[in-house]
């Protein structure tokens, strides 16, 4: 086991499917006690909770729209009820669609908005005091590289990662001190559902100015958020670290 976070309970949003999933997967694997959240694919949630137990660990799903703040009040307090405090927030669920900028307008803004930035802050906010009165906690946002460099095909969800990155930035100084370490990671293009939306021809496209020449896989942004949890990095703070295949390099 490269992390041992047995006895550490992990809430990941949107750990029904995809990278979300990869990552309470790995969690569990590495000793964590998990909370799968999940919006409308409880079978699947179940199905990973039933895994996880039979293979020796502890795993709940919890249903909750994080884009309301109530329910994710609600999500953290029912992931304390049945596991215990929370040592380690993955806030991973998020939308994504491309639209020319001609072609959306305010429903698809807020919608991107409500759950990729308002969902962040809310799963945050019902987690940290706890975490600041524990004086021990770990959150890693997953933005994207779109959050990073222009996506014309993107407005919307290119903005609402940039705001990840920026509110991982300043609320990984202001908790710092507090031994509560607040990282991101920026993933380029990973093999998951959300790629539905691209045309082959443009997923072809993406491959090919991608330096590695191949598309990321769930589990590589896994091990990078499980090395952003672990001791390891306990100097890296407010980071956004970048999983691209060279497609992106920071100055
Ligand atoms: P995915 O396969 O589409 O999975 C999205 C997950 O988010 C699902 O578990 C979904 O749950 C959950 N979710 C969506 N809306 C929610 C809501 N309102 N409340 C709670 N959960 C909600 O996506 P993915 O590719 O794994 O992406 C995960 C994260 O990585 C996203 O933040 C995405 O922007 C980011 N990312 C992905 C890529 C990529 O190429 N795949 C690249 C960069 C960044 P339900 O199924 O229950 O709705």
């Amino acid at each position: 086991m490269p992390y041992d976070f047995t006895s550490k309970i992990a809430v990941i949003t949107g750990g029904s499917r995809g990278i979300g999933l990869a990552v309470a997967m790995q969690l569990s694997s590495y000793g964590a006690r998990v909370c799968i959240n999940y919006n409308s694919s409880k079978e699947r949630a179940e199905k990973a909770v039933e895994e996880i137990i039979q293979a020796g660990g502890d795993a709940i799903a919890v249903q909750a729209d994080v884009s309301d703040p109530e329910q994710a009040k609600r999500l953290i307090k029912q992931a304390e009820d049945e596991l215990g405090p929370v040592d380690f927030l993955v806030n991973n669920a998020g939308v994504f669609d491309v639209a020319a900028h001609d072609a959306f307008g305010e429903q698809m803004w807020h919608h991107m908005m409500k759950i990729n930035v308002d969902g962040v802050f809310y799963c945050t906010w019902a987690v940290k005091d706890g975490m600041v009165a524990r004086k021990y906690g770990r959150i890693v946002n997953i933005a994207s590289i779109a959050g990073l460099e222009a996506k014309p095909y993107a407005i919307a969800y290119a903005t609402s990662k940039a705001a990840v990155v920026g509110f991982t930035r300043s609320l990984g100084q202001a908790l710092a001190a507090e031994n509560v370490r607040v990282n991101a990671v920026a993933p380029g293009l990973i093999d998951t559902e959300i790629l539905e939306g691209f045309d082959p021809t443009q997923k072809q496209h993406l491959i090919e100015i991608t330096p590695s020449k191949r598309i990321g896989q769930a589990e590589e942004v896994a091990h990078m958020v499980s090395f952003l949890l672990s001791d390891e990095s306990d100097f890296t703070v407010g980071q956004t670290m970048v999983l691209s295949g060279g497609r992106v390099n920071l100055p």
